[in-house]
C-alpha cells in the first residue's frame, strides 16, 4: 500500500495512499539510530503498512511518531505506533479529541520548538494557523519541510488552504495570522523542499511562500475593507485572486465537473466564512 520515495539518504516520503483513500501524505525521517515516522494516515492499515515500509528502508527500529496535528487523516493509523514515543506540540495534545486515548502512550511534548537528535538533528516547530496545535518537522541539513496542512498542494483541493475545524474546546476556524507567520518564519529557514500535507513535494519552494503569502495578506486586505463597509458575510463576493482564478479554471479541467464546481464553491464558502469571523 505504502510506497516510500527517497527525498534523500534520510527522508522518505509517500504521496501515493493519499490517492486511493482519504489519508495524508506519510514519511520517515532517519535518526541517529532509529527512525520517526511522519504521521500515521488515515486508517490503522496504513499505518501498519507505513510502519513496515520505513522499517525495511531503513532497517532500524521506528522510535518515534510526530503527527503534525490530530485530524483523523493523519492520526487514524497510530495505534501501530502504540510502542513508540509520540511527538506533538503541547497544544495539539490539549486540543486532541476526547475520543483519543493516550492512556500508555509515551508522549514528548514541546511549546514551541523541540530538537531531536545529536549529529542527525530533526526540529519541530509549534506554528499553528491549521489547526492550534499544528507543528511542523524540519531537517535543517537537508532544508526539508513536513508542513503538515499548511499546505495543500494544487492536485489537492485546488491547492486552497483548509481553514475548519481549526480547534475542538471551543470549535473554531482557522487562524490567518498564524499561517502568514508560518510562511513567513519558513522563508527565514530557507527550506527548499516541502513535503505538504496533501499533494505532490513541492520543490519551487520560495516562489511557493511568497505566492502563499500574497494570497492571504490579498484576502486579509479584501475582507477587512468588506467588513469596515458594514457588510454582512452573505453579501460579500471573493475576489478574483489568481489560486481562485487558477482553481475556477482546474475545475473545466475535472472529469466530473458539476461536482468539482459544488465542491470548490462550498471550499470557497468555507474559506470566505473562516476569513470573516477571523476579522469581525
Ligand atoms: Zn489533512
Amino acid at each position: 500500500m505504502v510506497q516510500l520515495d527517497e527525498l534523500s539518504s534520510r527522508i522518505v516520503t509517500d504521496t501515493t495512499t493519499q490517492r486511493t483513500s482519504r489519508s495524508c501524505t506519510l514519511g520517515g525521517i532517519l535518526l541517529d539510530s532509529s527512525v520517526i515516522a511522519v504521521e500515521s494516515g488515515s486508517s490503522l492499515d496504513i499505518g501498519v503498512s507505513l510502519r513496515s515500509a520505513l522499517e525495511s528502508q531503513f532497517n532500524l527500529p521506528i522510535s518515534h511518531l510526530f503527527l503534525t496535528h490530530t485530524h483523523p487523516d493523519h492520526r487514524n493509523g497510530m495505534m501501530a505506533f502504540k510502542d513508540t514515543t509520540l511527538i506533538a506540540s503541547s497544544r495539539c495534545i490539549e486540543d486532541i479529541p476526547r475520543s483519543v486515548k493516550l492512556g500508555r502512550w509515551s508522549v514528548q511534548t514541546f511549546d514551541d520548538r523541540f530538537i531531536l537528535g545529536d549529529d542527525k538533528q530533526v526540529e519541530f516547530h509549534h506554528v499553528a494557523g491549521h489547526t492550534v496545535g499544528s507543528s511542523v518537522a524540519f531537517v535543517p541539513d537537508e532544508k526539508v519541510l513536513f508542513g503538515g496542512d499548511l499546505f495543500f498542494e494544487q492536485s489537492v483541493n485546488f491547492g486552497l488552504p483548509f481553514m475548519s475545524f481549526y480547534q475542538n474546546r471551543p470549535k473554531s476556524d482557522g487562524n490567518p495570522e498564524e499561517y502568514i507567520a508560518a510562511y513567513e518564519k519558513f522563508k527565514t529557514l530557507k527550506v527548499e523542499v516541502i513535503v505538504p500535507g496533501h499533494g505532490n513535494v513541492i520543490y519551487d519552494v520560495q516562489n511557493y511562500l511568497d505566492m502563499q503569502i500574497k494570497f492571504f495578506k490579498d484576502l486579509r486586505a479584501f475582507i477587512i475593507s468588506e467588513i469596515k463597509d458594514g457588510k454582512s458575510v452573505d453579501e460579500i463576493n471573493l475576489p478574483q485572486l489568481e489560486p481562485i482564478e487558477q482553481a475556477y479554471v482546474d475545475v473545466e479541467s475535472r472529469q466530473q465537473k458539476s461536482a468539482a464546481r459544488r465542491f470548490l464553491k462550498n471550499y470557497l464558502e468555507k474559506l470566505k466564512r473562516s476569513f470573516y469571523s477571523y476579522y469581525s
